[in-house]
């Protein structure tokens, strides 16, 4: 044997697979991600694929083999029966469907100096410096006195905000500042009007605002109170580079591993095992909340399947997950926080992450080495491009996924999806190539795995 051979060897996404099946992938992406920022726009979008392809409503016909159930309008659990009883054991695959963005508070509209502002709260990781001076959109729901259910889409109605920076002339103190420091979060103030109501006596530019939302949409400013409005990139996703080789967008983390496990449950043969595609809420703050990866509604979805929680429990404890969620890809401009030989490269395929969390593997699910063997064989005998990393170098940060949460419960886990490039930016960058490795994996695995 060649000692070559026995060497790790890392493949190439552009070289593995066929570019228009990339493509194909691809531009479904590019449509969803474009369409679906929110996690309320992508429950909303995928139910309406769903039903378009015959899938049920669990509290509608719960003996239909293709099925999904809602949770409050925030998260989406999508189930295909499969071949074998579920008392063996099901495949899940999760993902995240919120994002990194910008809350409104719930007293938000001000008038400072004749200009008309929203204060924020920012939800989730960001790094405050890249989410001033672009522009934004404002989403949503407002619940009306009534009761009625306001959906705000700033984006498809043509208002765009944004939030001012301070010009570099005036910044000599603002320069000294560490940049994490260098804008406050309370100062991520969002523009929204200047012009005055005339006759008003004063605060006359917030007058005209709120007559302006009185009249499109009939709100009063106690409305704001009943509502979760939040500000996000403005525009569609966009190809990038010379080659068109990348995707350039907003919530790549992790709408990419949603997408990808969606098309792929959508597209799968029938089955071995049951299956069920978990789009969940929350993740980017800690996984909290009834729509969050904890949220005891997971269990109780499955209990419409099973008779009693002692059985459930036993079914978890054969049931096998895919994480799905995004890791760093290896950055040549800040090469120092990476650990090249363990790190995710863009175009080497989806990303195998054993383990994620922060210091001596703190608050990480540690896949065991038997379900990584299981998995591992299973993509290459499948001829899915992977790669294997961790997130940086050791005491260098970390970060988190779901994977522990359904670890919990018993299942085997292990986090699986593609590498990002500016990670939590406002617009993150992705290679089309790991995209369609990410649907692959997730569809071999629906499919085959047992
Ligand atoms: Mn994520
Ligand atoms: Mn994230």
């Amino acid at each position: 044997m060649e000692v070559n051979e026995l060497k790790l060897k890392k493949k190439n996404v552009w070289e593995e697979y066929k570019e228009e099946e990339i493509e194909k992938v691809s531009k479904d992406y590019i449509k969803f991600i474009s369409e679906a920022k929110t996690e309320r726009e992508a429950v909303n979008f995928v139910e309406k694929v769903l039903i378009e392809n015959g899938f049920k409503n669990i509290d509608e016909d719960k003996t239909h083999d293709k099925l999904y159930k809602k949770i409050k309008n925030k998260s989406i659990l999508i189930l295909r029966k499969g071949e074998k009883d579920l008392s063996e054991g099901f495949n899940l695959v999760t993902a995240h469907i919120d994002s990194p963005r910008i809350d409104l508070k719930q007293n938000p509209l001000y008038e400072d100096t004749s200009l008309a502002l929203f204060e924020t709260h920012y939800y989730g990781g960001i790094k405050k410096y890249q989410w001033v001076s672009i522009p934004l959109v404002l989403k949503g729901v407002v619940i009306k006195k009534s009761g009625e259910v306001l959906t705000i889409d700033s984006e498809k109605e043509g208002f765009i905000f944004s939030i001012t920076d301070l010009l570099p002339h005036l910044a000599r103190k603002q320069y000294e500042k560490k940049i994490g420091e260098a804008i406050e979060g309370e100062n991520l103030n969002v523009l929204i009007g200047s012009k005055p109501l005339k006759d008003e006596k004063e605060e006359k530019v917030k007058a005209n605002i709120l007559k302006f939302l009185n009249d499109k949409y009939g709100l009063s400013e106690e409305d704001f109170i009943s509502s979760e409005l939040t500000l996000i990139p403005y525009g569609e996703a966009k190809e990038i580079g010379f080659d068109k080789s990348m995707i350039l967008g907003y919530g790549h983390d992790d709408r990419s591993c949603a997408f990808s496990s969606f098309y792929a449950i959508l597209n799968s043969e029938k089955p071995k095992r049951w299956t069920i595609v978990f789009l969940i809420d929350k993740e980017e703050i800690g996984s909290e909340g009834n729509t969050s990866a904890q949220s005891i509604l997971f269990d109780e979805i499955l209990l419409n399947f099973v008779d009693d929680y002692k059985d459930l429990i036993k079914i978890y404890s054969k049931s096998s997950v895919l994480s799905g969620d995004v890791n760093a890809a290896f950055d040549p401009n800040y090469k120092e926080v990476f650990e090249p030989k363990n790190s995710a490269y863009l175009n080497n395929g989806v990303v195998m992450t054993k383990f994620t969390g922060r210091g001596g593997k703190y608050d990480s699910n540690d896949a065991s080495a038997e379900y990584v063997g299981k998995i591992r064989n299973l993509l290459n005998e499948n001829g899915v491009v992977w790669q294997v990393a961790e997130l940086g170098r050791v005491d260098e940060g970390g970060g988190g996924t779901v994977a522990l949460f359904f670890a919990r419960k018993g299942m085997d886990v292990i986090d699986m999806g593609p590498p990002v490039l500016s990670m939590h930016a406002p617009y993150e960058i992705i290679s089309k190539g790991d995209l369609f490795a990410t649907y692959h994996s997730y569809k071999v695995f629906i499919e085959k795995f047992e």
